[in-house]
Order: C-alpha cells, then structure tokens, then sequence
C-alpha cells in the first residue's frame, strides 16, 4: 500500500526525522493561508501516488501567500501520470546545498533490509544508479544484528557524503530502520535528504509503502488507504475486503479465484474479444471463498455501469464449486440483473455446482474459459 507524501511525513516525524512542518490543502486559497501561515518561500507539491512529480512540473516554489495560490491553481487537478491531483502540500522552502538519497527497502532474495544510499539524491536517482551505480551504496540489515552506527558511517563514507554530514544521515537512517520495522514498511525513502546552506540535514521529500499482508496489525495505517481509494467502486470493493482492480474502458466484468487465473481470464476475454469484448476489471475472489463474497464480488463488478456481461471462472481447488454456485444464486436473487453473465466452473464438486444452476435463467454455465469468453464476444457484437 502506497501512502500519500504528508501522511508519510507525520510518520517520519514521530520518528524523530527532521521533516519541514508543512499543511494539505485542497483548494487554492487554502494553500494560500497556508502560505501566509507559513510566512517567506514555500514550496508547494501535488500528491500524487507516483514519484516524478517534480519533473511533471508538481513541485514549484513561491515567494509569497499569492504565488503559492496561483502555483496551487495550476497543479490542482493536475493530471501525473495518470492520477489527478486533488491535494497540494505546502511547506517552507529549504535552501538546498546540496541532495542526497536514503532509503531502506527489502531485498526479498536476500531475506533482508537493506539500506541504500547515494550522495546524488534528487530528480535524478534512477539515472544515477543506472549510470554509476559506484555512486550507489548499500548496507544488507541482519535483523539479529540490527544496524550499528559504525557500519552506516562507513557505508555513507565510502560512497562520498561529507564528513559533516555523515553522522546526521547514520543517525536518520537508525530512526528510518525504526520505521520500517514499527510499520511493516516494504519501503521508506528519503529523496532527497538535504543539507542547507545554513548546515542542517532535512528530509524534504518522504515516501513510505506499507507491506499489504501486515496491514491487518495497523489498523491506523489502514485507513490511510481507505481515505486515498480516487475510484468509488475501488474503495467499496476494498471496504469489502475485495481485491479489486477497475480497468479503463472495459465492459466484461470478470471475477474469478485466484490471481493468477482472474489473470489468464483477462487475456483470453481480450484475446477472443478482438476489441469488442475487453476486460473491465480484476477482481480475485481467493480460494475458499464462500457464499457471501461471491455476492459481494458480483455486486461490486455490476456497480461499473461500463460492464455489458460479466465472465466468472472459478477453478475449485479449496473453493468449492457447490459454494460458489450457491452464492450467485444469492446474489442473482437479491440484484435487478441487466447483464448476461457467464460461468465456468471446474474442479472440487463441479457437478454438484451445476447441478445448482441447472435451472437458472439469468446464468449461462460453459466448460471452457474460451467458450465463455466467445459467447460473451458474440453477444456484444
Ligand atoms: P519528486 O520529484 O516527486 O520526488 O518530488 P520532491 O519532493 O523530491 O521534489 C523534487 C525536487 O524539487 C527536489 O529534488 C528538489 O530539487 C526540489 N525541491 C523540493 N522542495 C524544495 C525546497 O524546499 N527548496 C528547493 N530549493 N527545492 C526544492
Ligand atoms: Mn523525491
């Protein structure tokens, strides 16, 4: 789970990281209180959920209140990378010397943390570390071990950072580490980190990713997310706990157990569909899932007006195919059903299943994944 750039700064800060305070505001004059609040230069930056947005043009600094109204008029609504810009941050602005890059993320081969630094942070890291990767430096975390000072300080030494500067970023890295552990970060990154004219060592940017699969044990951390859904159908289906995924400019809705094979139904409905029949959606039911969240799933996916049929392939391996038939007759019951909706079923008691659906009106059962996405191109034709 990504979170948004001031959510990650608040974080960072109760960590003891130094981070500019700063506000969020949603509308221009908001920003431009802010500002006066603030007094001098700020900076104002959209947030978005993508990284760049200084080279987007997201990132502009403003001499007074006024500037920083008008810098918020122009990136609000902005569009980066896909992703309108709905809030803006405004802080005051450092006077950069000099930007370096911390971050720590998990190696997943190597089973560990690991810190990377490089004293050429800024826009420009990717290319830095694609370039000159000497330029780049990094410190595997043994987590019995833990992280010593005397390793960061030898690490950011080797790699060129200042002297001056090296005992301020070892001591930020040590309350990062403290983070990603307190939050089960699967990254936190500081870029940059700078140093001042006036000498100070800042975090002015931060970036934190949640490990999805520990989010169950922060359940603050939780409703970030829920707060940051742009898609209505997204955040309900989410609220539900659904894994949902909406698509551009689909009209089949496709459920399906499994990612893997909600995938495999993807391609084969926009393989077979030849433009006329395109995916709508992902939506994996996970295996074992019962009644009750198959009609959860079917709600979500009808709620796209965009969807003219929907395709359900259910493999039953843990999920049975019984439960599943039950759980659509359900929902069919409970729902006006406008679409043609098509379902393949295989696997744990498959006959039972059908047997199940046998009689219904509004489902059509197929054998094959490509007979259903055919029937589904035809009727769309
Ligand atoms: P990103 O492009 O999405 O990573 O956004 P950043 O927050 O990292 O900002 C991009 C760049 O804008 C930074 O690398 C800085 O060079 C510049 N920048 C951001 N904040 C300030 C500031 O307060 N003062 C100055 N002078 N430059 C800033
Ligand atoms: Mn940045």
């Amino acid at each position: 789970m990504k979170i948004q750039e001031y959510q990650a700064r608040e974080i960072f800060r109760n960590h003891g990281i130094p981070v500019p305070q700063d506000g969020v505001a949603t509308s221009p004059d908001e920003a431009k209180r802010i500002a006066e609040d603030l007094g001098g230069t700020t900076v104002i930056k959209a947030q978005v959920l993508v990284g760049g947005r200084g080279k987007a043009g997201g990132v502009k600094l403003a001499k007074n209140a006024n500037e920083a109204k008008d810098h918020a008029i122009a990136i609000l609504g902005m569009d980066i990378k896909g992703l309108r810009v709905e809030k803006v941050l405004v802080a005051p602005a450092v006077d950069i010397e000099k930007e370096y890059y911390v971050g720590i993320t998990l190696d997943r081969n190597k089973k560990q943390h690991v810190v990377i630094v490089s004293p050429e942070g800024g826009v420009d890291i990717e290319q830095v570390a694609e370039k000159t990767p000497e330029k780049v430096g990094k410190l595997w975390i043994n987590p019995a071990y833990g992280l010593h000072q005397y390793e960061l300080r030898e690490v950011l030494f080797d790699i060129g950072f200042e002297p001056e500067v090296i005992p301020r970023a070892a001591a930020i890295l040590d309350r990062l580490y403290k983070c990603v552990v307190a939050n089960d970060c699967s990254l936190a990154e500081i870029n940059p980190l700078v140093k001042t004219s006036d000498g100070k060592v800042l975090a002015i940017d931060a970036k934190i990713n949640i490990e999805d699969n520990a989010l169950f044990r922060h359940a603050a951390l939780k409703e970030l997310r829920e707060s940051e859904d742009n898609d209505p159908i997204e955040k309900e289906a989410h609220h539900r706990g659904l894994t949902y995924v909406r698509l551009e400019g689909g009209n089949v809705g496709i459920i399906g157990n499994g990612a893997g094979l909600v995938m495999a139904t993807m391609d084969e409905v926009k393989r077979v569909g030849k433009g006329i029949a395109t995916p709508a959606n992902f939506l994996d039911i996970g295996g074992g899932a019962r009644a009750e969240v198959v009609k959860n799933a079917l709600d979500v996916v009808l709620m796209d007006p965009n969807v003219k049929a929907v395709l359900i392939n259910v493999f039953g391996g843990i999920t049975r195919c019984d439960e599943v038939a039950k759980g659509l007759l359900e929902a069919i019951e409970s729902i006006d059903l406008k679409v043609p909706l098509v379902i393949r079923l295989a696997g744990t008691n498959v006959e039972e299943g059908k047997a199940l659906l046998v009689d219904s009106k509004e489902l059509t059962a197929v054998d094959s994944l490509n007979e259903g996405a055919t029937k589904i191109t035809e009727w769309l034709s």
